[in-house]
Order: C-alpha cells, then sequence, then structure tokens
C-alpha cells in the first residue's frame, strides 16, 4: 500500500485520499456491518479523521451501535458502494471499508471483533485475535 493512499466507490462519484498508514485493519462480524456491506463480516482499515479527505457526498445511515452511541454508516447513493463508518464515542477515527481501496497490497486484517455473530461457516484466521464483542 502506498502512502497517500486513494480510493472510492464502483462508479466514481465519491473519492478519498487517506495521508497516513491505517491504524488497524479490522473484520467485524457484528449484525450491522452484515447488513451495510451485504457480506457475511466487514472489512475495514481504521485511519484518523482528520487525515482523510474526501470528494463527493456519501449518502448516511445511522444506526444505534452496541456502546449506545449512533455508527454513521457513509456509501454511494449512486452505486451503493459502502465506504465509511464512524461513531459518536469516537469521532477522531474513521474505518473505511477495504473493498473500495485502491490498491490494498500487503495489507490484511489484524483482528476479528463480535465473532458472537460471525456466520457459522466463516472460517476465522486462527493466527490473529478474536474478540466476541468490541475489544476493550
Ligand atoms: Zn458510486
Ligand atoms: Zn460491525
Amino acid at each position: 500500500m502506498q502512502i497517500p493512499f486513494s480510493g472510492g466507490c464502483a462508479c466514481g462519484s465519491i473519492r478519498y485520499v487517506g495521508e497516513q498508514a491505517p491504524i488497524a485493519t479490522i473484520n467485524c462480524h457484528c449484525r450491522d456491518c452484515q447488513l451495510s456491506s451485504g457480506a457475511p463480516f466487514a472489512s475495514g482499515i481504521v485511519v484518523m479523521t482528520a487525515d482523510l479527505q474526501v470528494s463527493g457526498t456519501p449518502r448516511t445511515h445511522a444506526v444505534r451501535a452496541s456502546s449506545g452511541g449512533l455508527a454513521t454508516r457513509s456509501f454511494c447513493a449512486d452505486c451503493g458502494t459502502p465506504l465509511f463508518t464512524s461513531s459518536e464515542a469516537n469521532p477522531q477515527f474513521t474505518s473505511i471499508r477495504f473493498p473500495s481501496l485502491d490498491d490494498a497490497a500487503g495489507l490484511k486484517p489484524m483482528l476479528d471483533i463480535h465473532t458472537a455473530s460471525a456466520q457459522q461457516w466463516v472460517c476465522l484466521d486462527p493466527a490473529i485475535p478474536h474478540f466476541a464483542g468490541s475489544p476493550q
């Protein structure tokens, strides 16, 4: 992965540039990530919100997170690509959906979270930590 890195949605309406290397790479198996990704789990990279520049205007959908605060999902209103998640509890961080990166070479997940709601047929990588809920 080259820094700065870039990415965007399938139709190109929304583009982003990140100025710093990701802080973490996470697979989340919570029900909301399953629904918002349309996949058995969501893979995301976590960056500082201040280091991310977005062009275009994603549509958003806010849901109540297990922590109690709101989690806001951003996606392209034209093509539907899921792009970002931010949380009321930690607004300094933004999670970017892994598949939207232009070049994810060399990046791989560091941990799996909310595995209590993982689909039963998903194979979790035994080489990385798993958390049944949110890591503390
Ligand atoms: Zn799009
Ligand atoms: Zn999740």
